[in-house]
């Protein structure tokens, strides 16, 4: 019997690690909810590095590394890729196809944070919707822009930041009404390519308002690469 250590974090991995039996590991970084009713094993927290990730492949016999975290985890990406390639076994990785714009939409992409700073300038109110990172520059918004920042917690703002929280899957109506009421006019998002955060999309196109979107990182080549849980869970029946 063939033993699966899963790296979570996102719907995708949950609905895999549903389907799992007692033998298998889903693996959470401890960020978000841990699920309380799964039939296999649930890990909480980090290895330390690629090398802790190695050692505890080796210890608990792992025999395929299925990584379905969030396409902007980079570092557990590239060390899952590591750890299976000096641990001898396969790493496969669910791979979330990106979100493409579509006829009306006029989105901007930026590379990183200096960046999207100075794509920012023709706008006053902005919505952000890149979970915390965005906290730590909030001395740095200018006086004609007030932020509104959507994370999965509430935090502490400032006289010109609200911090909302908030979990998807979120809904149009209440994507509009959140528009409106905070007369919003650029967003800023990853490319996650979720159907649950999509709808924030359809407003910004609906509105004609920008979207400053933060490039996806480079991921690392793996040994077989799924776009869906249904590809995913057909191979696992075929090779455990
Ligand atoms: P990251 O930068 O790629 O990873 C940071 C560190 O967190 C990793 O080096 C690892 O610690 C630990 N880690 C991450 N995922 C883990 C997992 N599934 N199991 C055990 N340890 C894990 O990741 P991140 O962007 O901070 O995201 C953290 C988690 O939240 C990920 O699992 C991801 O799927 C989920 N998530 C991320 C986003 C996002 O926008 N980045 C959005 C939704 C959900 P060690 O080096 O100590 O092993």
């Amino acid at each position: 019997m063939k033993r699966v250590l899963l790296l979570g974090g996102v719907a995708e991995a949950l609905a895999i690690a549903r389907t799992l039996g007692p033998e298998h590991i889903y693996s959470l970084a401890g960020v978000g909810r841990v699920p309380t009713d799964l039939t296999c094993q649930v890990r909480v927290g980090g290895y330390g590095g690629a090398e802790g990730l190695a050692q505890f492949i080796r210890d608990e016999g792992i025999d395929l590394l299925l990584d379905a975290t969030h396409p902007y985890a980079a570092q557990i990406s590239q060390n899952a890729a590591i750890a299976a390639r000096v641990s001898g076994i396969a790493c496969w990785a669910l791979r979330r196809p990106a979100w493409q714009p579509q006829v009306g939409d006029d989105w901007r992409d930026v590379s990183g944070w200096a960046e999207l700073i100075e794509a920012l300038k023709p706008f006053r109110r902005p919505l952000f919707t890149l979970g915390r990172e965005p906290l730590q520059h909030l001395h740095e918004i200018p006086p004609e822009q007030f932020w509104t920042l959507r994370a999965l917690d509430v935090y502490p703002g400032n006289e010109r930041c609200e911090v909302i929280g908030a979990r998807g899957p979120f809904l149009i109506g209440d994507e509009r009404e959140l528009f409106e009421r905070r007369q919003i006019d650029v967003l800023i998002s990853k490319n996650s390519g979720s159907t649950a955060t999509e709808p924030k999309l359809e407003v910004a196109r609906e509105r004609g308002v920008p979207v400053i979107v933060l490039q996806r990182p480079v991921l690392p080549e793996v040994d077989r690469e799924f776009g869906s849980v249904n590809e995913i869970l057909a191979a696992l029946t075929q090779n455990l």
